[in-house]
């Protein structure tokens, strides 16, 4: 088995996204935030908590980030990555697979990454989302989004 793997980049880019960059490129630079997209709980939770950051508690100060786009020759996902302040990489576990991804298609960048299942308090160790209540869910996402709003813009 390969321990490196080689992604040809896409020439096609998702529609709804590059509409998405072309708004967010018109405005001032943000803090980028990417996540890991992990199916499991501790991705549901990081994806969650990175969306809460993006769209409703600091949007003026963060953009989100498909994390599909850096697969994009010229989605404009990475045009926004280049132009950020600042690249907040939310994974949801030590295998850091967005931080991987990230490193890949940016050499030179140096995030701030977090791994948010350091932030979570599930009994256990469960590991789909079917496995604990819904709302448990959205606490713990709250959780980690308020923490991460509070250490990086000083509250919400
Ligand atoms: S970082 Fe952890 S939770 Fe996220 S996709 Fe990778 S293995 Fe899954």
């Amino acid at each position: 088995m390969a321990d490196t793997i080689q992604i040809e980049l896409s020439n096609q880019s998702c529609g709804a996204g590059l509409e998405y960059a072309r708004k967010q490129s018109a405005g001032p630079a943000k803090d980028a935030i990417l996540c890991c997209e992990g199916m499991c709980l501790k991705g549901e939770t990081a994806r969650r908590a990175a969306n809460l950051m993006g769209h409703r508690l600091v949007p003026e100060k963060t953009v989100r980030i498909c994390h599909g786009g850096l697969l994009e020759k010229s989605g404009g996902m990475r045009d926004l990555i280049q132009r950020s302040s600042r690249v907040l990489v939310l994974d949801g576990c030590g295998m850091a697979c967005c931080s991987r991804l990230t490193k890949a298609a940016f050499p030179e960048l140096q995030p701030e990454v977090v791994f948010t299942n350091e932030m979570t308090t599930y009994a256990g160790d469960p590991f789909g989302i079917d496995e604990v209540p819904e709302a448990e869910i959205t606490a713990n996402a709250q959780k980690v989004a308020a923490a991460l709003v509070s250490k990086y813009y000083g509250g919400c």
